[in-house]
């Protein structure tokens, strides 16, 4: 699959199947907390509290899979109902922003609201690696953990980037704001 994919190719309907199958959250919740593990020996240091999540200037875009997707998915509620720091419920449809602005409508006041539910590409990219050869070799090891969970989950494996992704969720009708205020 092409990394510029046409957004109807996105397999919404298996995406948000996923995200309702506890087997697939906790497969995902497994590989993410390994993921972290590998990281943690690294030690990595975040310094621009933020920044990178600003794609447009920062120069760089994310790239998410569809598993990656569904965990968000499962997870943006509880996230969401925390982002506005009074534990109100926070409308998802309000805070996604058009793929032109190049921002990541979760990052707010230099944080990620989604941190729990963010993908791969998240909380691999430090600024601190800038140079060293092992954030691709995680990120090498942490594709094919996502390809053989695809595989056994039988959700078409895609790799689109992330506000191209949010922007289809958007406009998906199975992806409503009522549905997301749901607790
Ligand atoms: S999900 Fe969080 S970490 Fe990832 S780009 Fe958005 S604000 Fe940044």
């Amino acid at each position: 699959m092409g990394l510029e994919m046409n957004i109807n190719e996105l397999p919404l309907p298996h995406i948000r199947q996923a995200a309702e199958n506890i087997e697939v959250t906790a497969a995902m919740a497994r590989f993410y907390a390994e993921l972290e593990q590998r990281l943690a020996v690294h030690q990595p240091q975040c310094h621009n509290r933020g920044l990178c999540c600003k794609f447009g200037t920062y120069g760089h875009r994310l790239y998410v899979t569809a598993l990656e997707l569904a965990y968000f998915i499962a997870h943006h509620r509880t996230e969401l109902s925390q982002a506005d720091g009074s534990g109100g419920t926070v409308n998802l449809l309000e805070m996604y922003t058009s793929p032109e602005s190049r921002n990541c409508p979760f990052q707010q006041g230099g944080l990620c609201t989604t941190r729990a539910g963010r993908s791969m590409g998240c909380r691999v990219f430090f600024c601190s690696a800038e140079g060293e050869s092992w954030p691709a070799e995680i990120s090498e090891w942490g594709l094919q953990q996502l390809r053989t969970l695809h595989h056994r989950f039988a959700v078409p494996y895609v790799y689109v980037e992330w506000l191209t992704a949010l922007a289809a969720l958007r406009k998906d009708s199975g992806f409503t704001a009522g549905e997301l205020d749901k607790n």
